[in-house]
């Protein structure tokens, strides 16, 4: 195989290799920087697989570069298939490892404490409506997504409205929560390019899930995410998955945002015609067959719609003693 067709170029000294996940989108978008004179930089890392760690390799040495030559990695957010090989890069070439302030504190400190904060995440789940059975299952599977990835010994934080030097160019560092607490992007303006990460994507509705240890109102930072997306009005943006590349962001951010809204009117009426959980509610909004971690996902993408729409004042719930649930109204 020719190494170099691995490698799309985006800007000056700036690729972006495609390396294999084992989720749905079947790629992660890792961006190599190797401007002349240094540093060597990465924006996001892929998972911790044989497969992911081959092509990172692979897209490295047509570079002329090995792990040792990394000298700086910057993450988009703390998911897995972003986050999951820092410690192993880390490790091999001492680079620094940066992240957005905000997601230091929240998103990266759960592969630190995961195991402390699991009770939390299933009294969440289960304060909600998850069923016994689910409850395990996610206790089994944060375990083997935990075997994936290698935490970083040590983050840097970058601050919103910083600027980096990625192939010779600044690029202002951009808060975009909502998919994640501490969603970094990187905007370069006389280009007008984004460094996306999953804060929007081409194909796909980036999950926007309350969590228990989350913000209060994800959905309510996705949609201001998405404005302030629309009046970037990015030419290009590098996205994490579906990319690398894509036009036509404005356009993109109108439409997940009327997707949203069409959801909140759903749930609203839902919740209007019979009060119910917010589990219940998710089987009526995801109706489709889904496994455990699809429901799981389903529950926490539905909890940020009804709270979005509660603190709003359109919704309220009460706690059912007899069930240990809480029932959202309208
Ligand atoms: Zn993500
Ligand atoms: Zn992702």
């Amino acid at each position: 195989m020719n190494d170099s067709a691995l490698l799309v170029p985006v800007t000056g000294s700036l690729y972006a290799l495609q390396v294999p996940i084992p989720y749905p989108m079947k790629t992660v978008t890792v961006l190599i920087d190797v401007p002349r004179g240094g540093p060597v930089t990465l924006v996001d890392t892929a998972l911790n697989t044989p497969e992911a760690r081959s092509v990172l390799e692979d897209g490295l040495s047509a570079l002329g570069l090995h792990w040792s030559d990394i000298d700086r990695v910057i993450i988009t957010h703390h998911h897995p298939d972003h986050y999951g090989l820092a410690g192993l890069i880390e490790e091999r070439s001492g680079a620094g490892i940066h992240m957005l302030d905000v997601e230091i504190g929240r998103g990266e400190r759960y592969w630190h404490l995961w195991e402390e904060w699991l009770p939390g995440h299933l009294k969440h789940m289960r304060d909600h409506g998850l069923p016994g059975a689910s409850l395990e299952e996610m206790g089994d599977e944060h375990r083997k997504g935990r075997d994936r990835v290698l935490p970083a010994s040590r983050v840097q934080p970058l601050r919103e409205g910083q600027q980096v030097a990625l192939a010779g160019l600044e690029w202002e560092v951009l808060w975009l929560p909502g998919h994640a607490d501490g969603h970094l992007g990187l905007w370069h303006e006389e280009e007008r390019m984004l460094i996306a990460g999953d804060a929007i994507l081409p194909r796909i509705s980036p999950n926007v899930g309350l969590y228990a240890y989350t913000r209060p109102d994800p959905l309510g930072d996705y949609l201001q995410t998405l404005g302030k997306l629309e009046a970037l009005n990015p030419a290009r943006a590098v996205v994490g998955h579906h990319g690398p590349l894509m036009e036509g962001v404005q356009a993109r951010a109108r439409e997940l945002r009327a997707h949203h809204h069409e959801r909140l009117d759903f749930i609203k009426a839902e919740a209007d015609q019979a009060p119910r959980s917010a589990y219940d509610l998710s089987l009526a909004m995801f109706a489709r067959e889904l496994n455990v971690s699809g429901r799981r996902f389903a529950l926490a993408e539905t909890l940020a719609h009804a709270e979005h729409l509660r603190l709003l004042g359109q919704l309220y719930r009460t706690w059912d003693e007899a069930r240990e649930v809480w029932i959202y109204h309208a």
